[in-house]
């Protein structure tokens, strides 16, 4: 068997294209404030990305690049000033942020209604407490769209999560559970993490080991999603041994062109979303 590609990159697209029609016809453009600090190279290169996609589909970002220096009260300052600032729709905090700032008070800081990463605790607690009026983070969400747009219903199938962050396993984890999967969790210190994989009918990696998951470790015909971005000699590959896999698996995500394009994509669909709840008049 040769398993079915999932291309994230056509998914993003035509998902892309729905939603600038949808932006086309607001009053105004749903508006991501993104802020960063200090020079990290791939973040600069992610925020980069991200307001390029944004703008593509009619939306304005601004990136809000602070010195490496910035204090914690100058970080709290802007967060505050643009949680008041009602032409701002969403705020993310990109991270890493240097060590002497403390990320977990500066994405409590951020206005729920506009925490469009869904990284604050009360947003988190609607997700685990299955309130669809949570803002759920855009790579989990990216996994679960790309799941029913090959699978359909997801109802009653055993997905097995490799990973456990905040940012990924454990909020996907959430997500499929209220869409009535049966969830396993593994992560690093897990016993038999090959056989556990090779029970799911949805194996998820989210764990940076390059080309960790083997042929072995897929059951026939269960889809396969890779989150992982890792390089080996330079070259970008995920968590999963896409060759071995694709030969027992029924579908399966490739790095690159995967889940990496649909995360900013849902990046974009919260911001809509964050947009159309704060303009209560526009909800249907
Ligand atoms: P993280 O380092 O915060 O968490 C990794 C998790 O994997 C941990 O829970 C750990 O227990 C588990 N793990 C590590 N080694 C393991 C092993 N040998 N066996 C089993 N479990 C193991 O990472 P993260 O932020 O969740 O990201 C995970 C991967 O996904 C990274 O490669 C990251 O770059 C990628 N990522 C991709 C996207 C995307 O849009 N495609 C978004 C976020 C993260």
């Amino acid at each position: 068997m040769t398993a079915n590609i999932i291309d994230g990159k056509l998914m993003a697209q035509e998902l892309r294209e729905q939603l600038a029609q949808k932006v086309a016809h607001l009053p105004t453009a749903p508006h991501l404030a993104v802020i960063l600090v200090g020079n990290d190279e791939a973040s600069i290169i992610y925020d980069r990305n991200k307001k390029k996609a944004a703008e593509a589909i009619g939306m304005k970002c601004t990136i809000h690049h602070l010195d490496e220096n910035t204090t914690q009260e100058e970080l709290l300052r802007l967060i505050q000033q643009l949680n008041a600032d009602s032409s701002v729709n969403g705020i993310i905090v990109q991270m890493p942020l240097p060590r002497h700032l403390n990320s977990e008070l500066m994405i409590e800081s951020i206005n729920h209604a506009k925490d469009v990463d869904g990284f604050g605790i009360y947003n988190i607690g609607l997700l685990h407490s299955n309130d669809s009026s949570a803002m759920v983070a855009a790579t989990p969400q990216a996994v679960l769209y790309m799941l029913q747009q090959s699978l359909g219903d997801i109802t009653g199938k055993h997905a097995v999560i490799i990973g456990r962050s905040n940012i990924v396993g454990r909020p996907l984890a959430s997500l499929l559970l209220n869409h009535h999967c049966t969830v396993t969790i593994a992560h690093s210190k897990t016993v038999n993490l090959s056989k556990i994989a090779a029970s799911a009918d949805i194996l998820v990696s989210a764990c940076g080991v390059a080309k960790m998951v083997k042929g072995e470790w897929v059951k026939p015909g269960a889809t396969v999603i890779d989150v992982g971005i890792n390089r080996i000699d330079g070259k970008l590959c995920g968590d999963v041994d896409f060759d071995e896999a694709k030969e027992v698996a029924a579908y399966i995500t490739p790095v690159p062109g995967g889940v990496g394009p649909m995360t900013v994509t849902m990046l974009l669909n919260n911001t809509l979303r964050a947009y159309i709840e704060q303009n209560s008049s526009l909800k249907k």
